[in-house]
Order: C-alpha cells, then sequence, then structure tokens
C-alpha cells in the first residue's frame, strides 16, 4: 500500500487517514477493512461492492453538478469515522464478511455506468477514504472513458493522499458534521480540524466541484450560534459560492432515541445561512420545493425549481441565467 510506514517496532502504521493506526500483524484498522498481512497494509474490500444503484445525482446531494443526470452509485464496507448517528450503519459498522458482497471490479464498474447512460459514477453509502485504492482505480477508468467522478465523503483525510483523491474526483458532497471539535469527538469519534483543512483544499487547490452537507440533530449541532459560526467559517475560508446542505437526521444505529429533525430546525438553519450571506442554501431529507430551489445570485429569479429529487422548471442555459444572462456557480451541460 503506498501510505503506510514501517515502525521500527515492527509494526506498520496507515497514513491514510487522522486516525494514522498503527497494526501489527493480523490486526485491522479503525476502519475494519485495512488488515496488516505480511507486514502489508491490505485494503480487503478491493473490489467488492454493497450494492449498486442509480439515482438521480441531486439525490447525492448534490445540486449544482450537471442538474438532473443520473449516477451510478456504489459503497462498500467499513468506515474511518465513528459517527454515533450513522445513516448508513448497516454497512459501514456491522462487521459483515465480505465475501456477503458482490464482486464487481474498476472496468465493471465502467461498462454497468456506460450501459444504462450514466453521466457519473459515485463513490458513496461508505466513506471512499476507507477503500481509497479501489474508488481511486475506479475513478481513473471511469474519467478514461468520459464519465464524471462523485466523492460522498467525510474529508477525514491526510493532506497527502487528499492530493491524489481529489485529482481524480470531479465533484465532491463534503460532510461538515457539526462545526466544533466537542461535536467531532462526542459523535463522530473524530476531529474537526482535518475536515476543514481538507474543505478548504477541495475548494481553493482543486478542480474539484465541491457541495458542503451538514446533517442537523437537534441539541447537539443545530444551535444559532454553532450554525452561524459554521456559516462564517465557510465564508471566510472558501467565499459564498459554495452550496450548502442543511439535511434532516432520522434515528439510526446509536441514536434511536433522538428525534427526527424537524422541519422548523432546517428551515431556521437555512434562514441563518442566507442572512449570513451563503448565495446556494438547500435542505434535504424533507419535501419542501422552496429551500430546494436554485436562485440565480444576480437577478434571484429561481434558475432551477425542484420537488424532492424531481426536476419542475430549468431555467439556465449552459451555465447563465435565461432570465439575466448572469453566469451561476456550478457545472451545468453546455447550451
Ligand atoms: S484508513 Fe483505516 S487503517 Fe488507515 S488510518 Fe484510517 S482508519 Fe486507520
Amino acid at each position: 500500500m503506498k501510505y503506510q510506514k514501517l515502525l521500527t517496532n515492527g509494526k506498520v502504521q496507515c497514513n491514510i487517514c487522522p486516525r494514522n493506526c498503527i497494526l501489527g500483524e493480523g490486526n485491522s484498522g479503525f476502519c475494519y477493512i485495512r488488515k496488516c498481512e505480511n507486514g502489508e497494509i491490505k485494503l480487503k474490500s478491493y473490489g467488492y461492492n454493497t450494492g449498486l444503484a442509480i439515482d438521480p445525482i441531486e439525490k447525492k446531494p448534490l445540486y449544482q453538478f450537471y442538474p438532473t443526470s443520473t449516477i451510478l452509485s456504489f459503497g462498500t464496507l467499513g468506515c474511518i469515522m465513528g459517527c454515533q448517528f450513522c445513516q448508513n450503519w448497516q454497512t459501514t459498522k456491522v462487521k459483515a464478511p465480505i465475501e456477503s458482497c458482490n464482486k464487481t471490479s474498476p472496468e465493471e464498474i465502467v461498462q454497468i455506468a456506460k450501459h444504462y447512460n450514466c453521466k457519473s459514477v459515485a463513490f458513496t453509502y461508505n466513506d471512499p477514504i476507507a477503500y481509497y485504492e479501489y474508488a481511486l482505480d475506479s475513478a481513473k477508468l471511469c474519467q478514461a472513458n468520459g464519465l464524471k467522478t462523485v466523492a460522498v465523503t467525510s474529508g477525514y483525510i491526510n493532506p497527502e493522499p487528499a492530493k491524489e483523491f481529489f485529482k481524480y474526483m470531479d465533484a465532491a458532497n463534503i460532510d461538515l458534521k457539526g462545526f466544533s471539535e466537542e461535536f467531532y469527538q462526542k459523535h463522530c469519534l473524530a476531529h474537526i480540524n482535518p475536515v476543514l483543512e481538507t474543505i478548504k483544499y477541495a475548494v481553493n487547490e482543486t478542480d474539484c466541484h465541491v457541495e458542503l452537507t451538514t446533517l442537523l440533530i437537534e441539541g447537539e449541532n443545530d444551535s444559532d450560534d454553532m450554525i452561524k459560526a459554521e456559516c462564517d467559517w465557510i465564508l471566510n475560508n472558501l467565499g459564498d459560492n459554495v452550496p450548502l446542505h442543511f439535511s434532516a437526521f432520522f434515528p439510526r444505529y446509536k441514536y434511536t432515541e433522538k428525534k427526527s429533525t424537524d422541519f422548523s430546525t432546517l428551515m431556521k438553519a437555512y434562514q441563518i445561512a442566507k442572512n449570513a450571506g451563503i448565495e446556494y442554501v438547500y435542505t434535504g431529507n424533507i419535501s419542501n420545493i422552496e429551500t430546494s430551489r436554485t436562485y440565480c445570485k444576480n437577478c434571484r429569479n429561481p434558475i432551477i425549481k425542484r420537488n424532492g429529487y424531481q426536476l419542475l422548471e430549468y431555467n439556465l442555459i449552459g451555465d447563465k441565467c435565461r432570465f439575466c444572462g448572469a453566469k451561476n456557480d456550478g457545472m451545468y451541460e453546455p447550451d
């Protein structure tokens, strides 16, 4: 494996994500899918997936990356994060045998995406950082065959592997799970700074189209102050044109006692972000036409109207607003 270091005590350190797990022979890392065998760390999930699906790209969620196109989604087992509220815990946390998954090579992923006329392939369901080599080999082959590549990720990755990762991703939805170190430590068993560094790098130093998502859990990461602090950080470090999605939490995994996010909580966050000056804000996992729209940053008319993942109205010509001609942010099919 490329990002590993042999230590003087004979153990091997994995340097893909900031956990930097140190593994003795036969040990698995936090993600449980990397294992030290014969003095080398091996990705046990390479070539295995937990299922393939063809989705509207809006489901990732990506609202300003080839809207209305279809995307082939796949993921494997394991995860680098320890989110107690994981919405996909059946694949990220249950240590199912890898043999229970389907075998699919990067070549087959390309073939399937092409067969079903997908515009893109998404590395999703579990974090592609956990299956870094499988995701990257697939991404390289996708791009070589005219497919776009999309990562749905926590952004919990070390700087060196991040450079290679984002080089082969055309778009990413990165979770910003809550805006405090305390939230990351308590609820994700992780740290916030590596995530912020990844987001800054991806937005400011790569060509990858980035959108951000915050899953709101009431009483944990939805205070006015925390949302305002998140928005201020985004504005100061990324600018005003990175789309921000606030999505609803549903009781899952260790947080089955917590309640689902109220519509009013999402609306409050939406309004705070809008008032702070973030240009493109959305709500998700809950149906609301008004806050699913993309508004022109110049004339404020709705340039894309949606109902859930369904398109209602499309008022872009290429990347220009049909009403005023202003260029809007994102990646769109040419006119
Ligand atoms: S990728 Fe897995 S093994 Fe490597 S440092 Fe992260 S959690 Fe540990």
